[in-house]
């Protein structure tokens, strides 16, 4: 809504440093609350909970394990993952058609002379001019959130989540996405640079977003996330006990794993690191806890592991920062050409006049469009590193394979997604070639060194 065209189109250069085990869901300003995390020491338990179509034993050959991911992925999770690959090209342009909507109507210049009623001065008026902005665009967007993020979810099974409680977050999410970028004045400023240096305003954007980024980042943990969810220490002690071995070989203050209650949301399986420095965190989904075994979760830790060893969320943030550049320049040019060519139409003629927000996004989003595969390109290599890296730390082959095959069976994602797919969507490797080089990737067994984790694995490790 606004938040999901403004905050997509920002919050894809502004928020990026939270890397994911499977395909990136939500970007930022994300979604959810409350209740009660469980957890199965079972594996006959987390198996049947995992709605898989086929088994997955222990200690099964390599091309046993390929043969699970296709035969885990049944024509209910192909039907469930077209459609999300569908509206993965269909949200954007969506967003991009409302922004044209509310420019070709006069809505924007409405809105316009509304704000101008607040005051002479930039802040106040930028900041009505984002209230009404948010609401026309939370309404024409409700359609395609509702069944994107509500109504595909509960179809095939994927939500825990009421009508109320989804509504709630999506309300949430607009409210936040008010108060970051109107109330605290970041709109505001970007408008002055745009008034001030009409040639250059790209580049000051461009810079201004660096720390913008690196602030985002540190509080988004401490902030943002617990307006959503709750967030705990493992209650698992044992569990626990194992992940702290493995974090502290890992040179991991312990102090940093969470588990979350994604469950009242979703029935889906994750986990992440967001946030860094004092707020870098690793952080468990409870329905991975529930529905994986705990060499699965070993693992899936030590693939988090690797992104807050390897430092990829400041690599993250240098990446996303160079790539803003891009993404305001190609705004910058495209802005300038729409408003000599249509700002008549539109009801306004300086890109400094608020009313050209909408064109801000539109053009924001479609040159992110551009940059995406880029974005993609870099995420895919850097969860590389860290599946090596979990496999190194922790030496579970297997058990590695076996949490990605649970990972692509209940999130229904599309294990072999077509060449383009990849390209323009997936910030993961597919998993198919996840599963493979978890199952063929041990150099220790042949005496070779390991190439990014080079600490003391545990003795108890096969
Ligand atoms: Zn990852």
């Amino acid at each position: 809504m606004l938040p999901r065209s403004l905050t997509a189109a920002f919050a894809r250069a502004l928020l990026p440093a939270t890397f994911t085990l499977g395909l990136a869901l939500v970007p930022v300003l994300a979604r959810a609350q409350t209740p009660e995390s469980v957890r199965s020491d079972s594996p006959s338990a987390a198996a049947s909970d995992s709605g898989l179509a086929a088994a997955v034993a222990p200690g099964a050959t390599p091309e046993q394990r390929v043969a699970e991911v296709r035969a885990n992925f049944t024509p209910e999770n192909r039907s469930y993952s077209s459609k999300r690959q569908l509206l993965g090209f269909l949200d954007p342009l969506y967003g991009i058609a409302l922004g044209l909507l509310i420019l070709f109507t006069g809505l924007s210049a409405r809105m316009r002379d509304v704000a101008h009623r607040a005051g002479s001065r930039r802040y106040p008026r930028v900041l009505v001019y984002i209230v009404l902005y948010t609401l026309v665009a939370f309404v024409l967007g409700f359609p395609l959130a509702w069944y994107e993020g509500f109504a595909l979810e509960h179809q095939f099974g994927l939500s825990n989540q009421g009508f109320g409680a989804w509504i709630g977050d999506e309300l949430k999410g607009a409210a936040v996405g008010i108060f970051f970028f109107g109330v605290i004045p970041l709109v505001a400023l970007a408008y002055g640079a745009i008034r001030k240096s009409p040639r250059r305003w790209w580049l000051w954007l461009g810079v201004g977003t660096v720390p913008v980024i690196v602030i985002a980042s540190l509080i988004q943990p401490l902030v943002i996330d617990p307006l959503f969810n709750k967030f705990t220490p493992l209650r698992d002690q044992q569990l626990k006990q194992e992940i702290l071995d493995l974090a502290g070989r890992a040179g991991i203050p312990g102090r940093n794993v969470y588990e979350v209650d994604k469950s009242a949301q979703t029935k889906k399986y994750n986990a992440y690191v967001n946030g860094f420095g004092a707020s870098q965190r690793i952080v468990l989904w409870d329905t991975t806890l529930k529905g994986m075994t705990d060499d699965e979760i070993l693992f899936v830790m030590g693939h988090e592991m690797g992104h807050y060893v390897l430092g990829h969320v400041w690599q993250g943030i240098i990446v996303f920062s160079l790539l803003g550049f891009v993404v305001f320049f190609g705004s910058w040019v495209l802005m300038n050409w729409a408003v000599k060519r249509f700002g008549g139409r539109w009801g306004f003629t300086e890109l400094h006049d608020v009313a050209s927000m909408p064109l801000l996004t539109i053009t924001l989003s479609l040159a992110s469009l551009v940059v995406q595969p880029a974005a993609n390109s870099f995420s895919r290599h850097i969860e590389h590193d860290s599946d090596i890296f979990g496999l190194e730390v922790t030496r579970l082959n297997d058990a590695g394979a076996r949490a990605f095959i649970k990972l692509g069976s209940q999130n229904k994602s599309d294990p072999e997604p077509s060449a383009l797919v990849e390209f323009f969507q997936y910030t993961h490797p597919p998993l198919i070639e996840r599963v493979r080089f978890a199952t063929e990737y041990h150099p220790w067994t042949e005496g070779k060194p390991s190439k990014l984790f080079h600490g003391r694995v545990a003795a108890a490790q096969p």
